[in-house]
């Protein structure tokens, strides 16, 4: 019996609900790139007609002021034939409106898209998703909705709707509550198959990442790193240029450890241009850059603007952080870039240590007389 376990995530469920009905209902033009709310529909403005698609051999890229991203999930002005156009699989032909219907039995599942579940032991979830061919795609399970997870849930992946405990492409078959990770490049279209088998009962948090062709995509709403999107039940310990630091430090409320292994998300579309352990003092370092839709720029606290902006999210769980991201995935606002790790050396207590910049910098040190190419992060998100 599949249940929601995403305690802050009814709207992340919601949005990938809104998402699917977008994709079943066929990725029509829409026309402005006027940020949407958290669980609002994508579609917006939609214009009858579409001529074919004003993006029609765009998707996961742009022309003038028409873009949208790999997977059409976030565009500016996106195609209306989404299945032909973004290799939608069994879709495309359907008679009368088209769209993306899932197989029978498989729950249709978006790249750039984290799902949250159960499985009971010996039970199955089974979704799906899309592919093109020539992009990179890596499906990661971790256990649980926080670290460290429960149970023993066994990850199987193919590209054959034959699909079975038996007969797969990839079992990672990893014990316990590790990590599951399958990767594969994508020689054609159609659907990728997934299935969750419960060999001990248990929850977990299901993401895919894509890679490869298409430009990066574009960003136009921020949300907080921490319980997306009010940021409530955390506070900023330490703001941007206390002590000369460089971002802030979150905690959450209830105690020092209280954020140990919550989740971490991030704060808008972009692309992962940094995942590792940076060491004593840092531990997990994510880095995800961030650009602005065609024409667009952000506006930066304290005046100014920019094109592109890094957002930084350090002392996540180094256990983690190099199998939940790797440089070149294409992340998606609220999708979870890692956990709060223990301890960093020299602090106090777990946190998460976020940063935004506008420049491609590394890891760094946290602390600098000077913030040139930093801007406060939790003001920016609050002004984009
Ligand atoms: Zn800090």
């Amino acid at each position: 019996m599949k249940k929601r376990v995403w305690s802050q995530g009814e709207s992340r469920v919601g949005m990938t609900g809104a998402l699917l009905a977008t994709l079943l209902a066929g990725c029509s033009d829409v026309a402005s790139d006027a940020p949407r709310g958290r669980g609002e529909p994508v579609r917006r403005g939609v214009q009858a007609g579409g001529s074919g698609g004003s993006c029609a051999g765009l998707c996961g890229g742009s022309a003038g002021s028409c873009w949208c991203d790999t997977s059409c999930s976030t565009y500016g002005d996106c195609c209306s034939n989404y299945a032909s156009v973004c290799g939608g699989g069994g879709g495309g032909g359907g008679g009368g409106g088209g769209g993306v219907t899932p197989p029978a039995g498989w729950t249709l599942i978006s790249p750039g898209s984290t799902v949250g579940g159960s499985v009971i032991s010996g039970g199955q979830v089974r979704y799906v998703f899309p592919k093109v061919s020539g992009r990179t795609y890596r499906v990661v399970m971790i256990p649980g909705t926080e670290a460290p997870g429960t149970g023993d849930i066994d990850l199987y992946t193919s590209g054959d709707s034959s699909l079975s405990l038996s007969s797969y492409q990839c079992r990672p078959y990893a014990g316990g509550t590790a990590p599951e990770v399958c990767s594969f490049a994508a020689t054609s279209g159609g659907w990728n198959y997934l299935i969750l088998h419960g060999f001990a009962a248990g929850a977990y948090t299901l993401s895919v990442f894509e890679q490869g062709a298409g430009p990066a995509p574009h960003a136009t709403t921020f949300d907080p790193a921490v319980n997306p999107p009010s940021g409530a039940n955390w506070y900023n310990a330490q703001g941007f240029r206390e002590n000369n630091h460089l971002g802030a430090d979150l905690n959450r409320n209830g105690g020092s450890s209280a954020d140990l292994g919550s989740v971490i998300y991030a704060v808008a579309d972009g692309t992962v241009t940094y995942a590792a352990n940076a060491g004593t003092g840092w531990n997990g370092v994510v880095i995800v850059r961030h650009n602005a839709a065609p024409g667009a720029a952000y506006s930066l606290p304290g005046g100014g603007s920019a094109a592109a902006v890094w957002s930084l999210y350090g002392h996540v769980h180094a256990t983690y952080v190099s199998i939940w991201l790797q440089p070149g995935d294409v992340i998606r606002r609220g999708q979870p870039v890692g956990v709060v790790g223990p301890t960093p050396s020299g602090s106090t207590g777990p946190h998460l240590h976020l940063e935004m910049r506008t420049a491609d910098v590394g890891p760094g040190d946290g602390y600098d007389a000077s913030a040139a190419g930093w801007v406060d992060p939790l003001a920016f998100i609050s002004a984009n």
